[in-house]
């Protein structure tokens, strides 16, 4: 027993230098990242189910690191966010969705909104709303064009600091989503004090939803409940028709997922839009 012990702590204790030093290394090569220009943006549209039609997009980061290859970002956000590193990449990913979607209109393609993800230290860091003012203004965009995604953790985080910081935001003209929605908090109280528009379910609900008569019902729950709010509802992660059925049986209003497009780059855009209008 003894001996397995040991071998088993041994395991353990290489695994976790491993560990560390693989994430060393990540952080590193985050630092070089930007400068080396290895980050992209991906989208994925977000469809209106009354017009059929998408009404917007959302920017979701790609890395590709030259040894490393794609690292996917539920792995180095993390790290980035752990790092402080995820202040400049934030920043970036920000000015450049701004900057696509005008680009995307100077080239005669229409689209709506733009939503970013933005983490809990980019939403609680000083200025944070002047410069989305001031890259709004950068890109010539109107406010309403941009969507700040927020997850319930940065909303619930320095109450007094993001009342101020969403009042501000409110009052430039930027739409608010809060993501994941469900997963978090366990209150629902901030929906009434915080100047939010959009609630995005999220798609741990929608697995087997056709079958799952909880997770069914909470999406429900949340539809209605939205509704009664005057908020509008994004369910996230649709990628079969039978849940598209369920959730517009229950008068969903917009939904992303794998069913209309996995997130692409942004030259495949407009064809995906067009895709999309005559499904
Ligand atoms: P999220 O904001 O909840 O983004 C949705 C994730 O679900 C994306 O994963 C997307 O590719 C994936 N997805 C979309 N449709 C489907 C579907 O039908 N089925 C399934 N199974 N998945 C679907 P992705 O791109 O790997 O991003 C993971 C997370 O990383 C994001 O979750 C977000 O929290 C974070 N992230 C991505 N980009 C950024 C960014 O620019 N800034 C920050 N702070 N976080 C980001
Ligand atoms: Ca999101
Ligand atoms: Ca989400
Ligand atoms: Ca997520």
């Amino acid at each position: 027993a003894k001996r397995s012990g040991k071998n088993t702590y041994r395991l353990f204790d290489v695994s976790m230098n491993d560990d560390m030093r693989q994430r060393m290394r990540i952080e590193n090569a985050l630092r070089q990242a930007l400068a080396r220009d290895e980050f992209t943006l991906h989208y994925q549209p977000q469809v209106d189910l009354h017009s059929g039609e998408v009404s917007g997009v959302e920017a979701l980061l790609r890395w590709t690191h030259p040894e490393l290859g794609a690292v996917s970002p539920q792995f180095f956000i993390p790290v980035a966010e752990e790092s402080g590193l995820i202040l400049q990449i934030g920043d970036w990913v920000l000015r450049e969705a701004c900057l696509q979607l005008a680009r995307w209109r100077a080239d005669g393609v229409f689209i709506q909104r733009v939503a970013i993800n933005v983490s809990a230290n980019q939403f609680a860091r000083r200025g944070f709303s002047e410069r989305v003012a001031q890259v709004l203004r950068e890109s010539v965009l109107d406010p309403a064009s941009l969507e700040l995604e927020l997850t319930e953790t940065v909303l619930m985080n320095q109450p007094r600091e993001t009342v101020t910081t969403l009042r501000a935001l409110k009052t430039i003209g930027v739409q608010l989503a809060v993501d994941d929605f469900g997963t978090g908090y366990s209150s629902l109280s901030y929906l009434r004090r915080f100047p939010i528009g959009r609630l995005k379910i999220d798609k741990s609900f929608l697995v087997d939803i056709e079958r799952d008569r909880d997770n069914a019902a909470i999406a429900q729950a949340v539809m209605a409940m939205a509704e009664t709010m005057g908020l509008e509802v994004t369910a996230e992660g649709v990628e079969r028709h039978s849940q598209l059925e369920l959730l517009r049986a229950h008068h969903c209003s917009e939904v992303q997922g794998f069913l209309f497009s996995r997130p692409v780059a942004p030259a495949s855009i407009p064809e995906v839009c067009q895709a999309i209008r005559i499904m």
